[in-house]
């Protein structure tokens, strides 16, 4: 019997378990040196762009450790223990390995090859890996088990009741909501109990713009990316499933997700797991704004007099590569439409784009590993901070409250914005 079935699948290019010895062990997929970024700012030099790595200075803590203890699981030459099976989810899954061996590697050996796409994907093995700990019933990590028991009982990851996920909500909003509408706002747990900040802007542009739109009350359960992505994909096909049938009851044309985990979820893996079209158009919050921007349905007339810097969230930014036509990185969208807010000079970080450094609150880290994971973000402020912005703006509620924690803590000088509040200051 295979022991790591969901590994074999992903391990195997041209024969059994071949996939891991397109490791060269050239180590790209710690640090970075920019030299080779056509027209990119390379003023960053050289640094780790693992975060994990960044932190804990130890090759196991990397993409190459994290691929190394797969074959040896996968050869039989090493037990899946606890310290391992601690490794496996000591990661972001933000991705950024997979650029760095991809634009490397890409040229150096599979143009060679002839294999295009790239077969080697460390995300995808270690997704696999995951999936196989689950199996084993030794993943996910203790913590994380007790988010999914959460999910499965409450329907969100956060102790909270079900009933209170719209509390935020004005009670005369509330009431009026439509059972059917054009647009469903999937508001998702982060904002619906924890970032309301966002969840409140959204609503206030929705009334303003007369976006014909309803929030599904009391169907809306978590998307279930804390499940797929800690490989317990039992969970994530039960949220997957309910949450389609929801939006199908609402006779909603579009979906739209404050929160970059949200997005992935419904963009990509919710079509991909269930091999079909989804039969309505999902779109991140920010691409809405950019359209009713366009449209002239949000007039953006107030100054807002700041110097700000952009964070690509993982989710909507590098994770979403080779899509074709399903689906593609947002780094337009929400640039334009902070561009287009009178009185906003946006100055880049130089790790942006498919390069961004991760804020670590996802891939189910943050919740195992929260010390480490503010350390993170404290981390990623600095480099905001270094570029003598006024404030840091992003567009996912998950990297929100990382970098809010790690401002808190460290008493960082910096403003903290999703692009949905700077546009509802700016809105006529
Ligand atoms: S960049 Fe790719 S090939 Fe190089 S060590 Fe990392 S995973 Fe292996
Ligand atoms: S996904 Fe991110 S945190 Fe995980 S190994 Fe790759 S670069 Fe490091």
């Amino acid at each position: 019997m295979v022991k790591y079935p969901n590994l074999e699948k992903v391990a195997t290019w041209r024969s059994k378990g071949d996939i891991f010895y397109l490791c060269t062990i050239c180590r790209y997929c710690i640090s970075e040196t920019y030299e080779y970024l056509d027209g990119e700012d390379k003023s960053a030099g050289y640094q780790n762009l693992c975060p994990t790595f960044d932190l804990w200075e130890h090759e196991a803590y990397s993409s190459l450790g994290r691929i190394s203890i797969a074959r040896a699981l996968y050869e039989g030459k090493m037990e899946l223990t606890d310290k391992a099976l601690e490794l496996i989810y000591a990661c972001s899954l933000c991705g950024a390995c997979r650029e760095e061996c991809f634009a490397r590697r890409r040229t150096k050996y599979y143009e060679i090859h002839e294999a295009k796409p790239s077969p080697f994907d460390p995300m995808e093995i270690l997704l696999a890996l995951r999936r196989d700990a689950v199996e084993l019933g030794k993943g996910p990590l203790p913590v994380q088990q007790g988010w999914m028991k959460q999910i499965v009982e409450k329907n969100n990851p956060y102790y909270e009741a079900h009933e209170a996920r719209l509390d935020w909500l004005k009670p005369e909003i509330r009431e009026k909501l439509p059972k059917e509408a054009e647009v469903v706002y999937f508001v998702g747990c982060t904002s619906a109990y924890r970032q309301k900040n966002i969840a409140n802007a959204t609503v206030n542009i929705l009334e303003k713009t007369g976006v014909n739109y309803t929030i599904m009350d009391p169907e809306e359960w978590c998307c279930g990316s804390p499940a797929y992505m800690t490989g317990r994909m039992d969970v994530f096909k039960r949220q997957l499933e309910h949450n389609i049938e929801a939006v199908k009851k609402y006779k909603a044309k579009r979906v739209i997700t404050s929160c970059a985990g949200c997005y992935r979820m419904w963009k990509k893996e919710y079509p991909e797991t269930l091999g079909v079209k989804l039969p309505f158009e999902v779109l991140h919050t920010v691409e809405l704004l950019q359209e009713l921007v366009k449209n002239g349905k949000i007039r953006l007339e107030n100054k807002v007099e700041k110097t700000v810097t952009y964070h690509d969230p993982c989710h909507i930014g590098r994770h979403l590569r080779d899509g074709g036509e399903l689906y593609k990185p947002l780094f337009e969208p929400p640039r334009e439409v902070l561009q287009a807010i009178p009185g906003i000079t946006l100055k880049e970080m130089p790790r942006k784009l498919w390069y961004s450094f991760c804020c670590s609150s996802g891939g189910g880290f943050r919740s195992a590993f929260p010390r480490e994971s503010i350390e993170i973000a404290s981390r990623r402020v600095k480099e905001a901070l270094d570029q003598k912005v006024d404030a840091l703006v992003s567009t996912c509620p998950f990297c929100y409250r990382n970098f809010k924690d790690a401002i808190e803590e460290k008493k960082f000088n910096i403003e903290l914005y999703d692009v949905v509040e700077l546009v509802e200051k700016a809105m006529a």
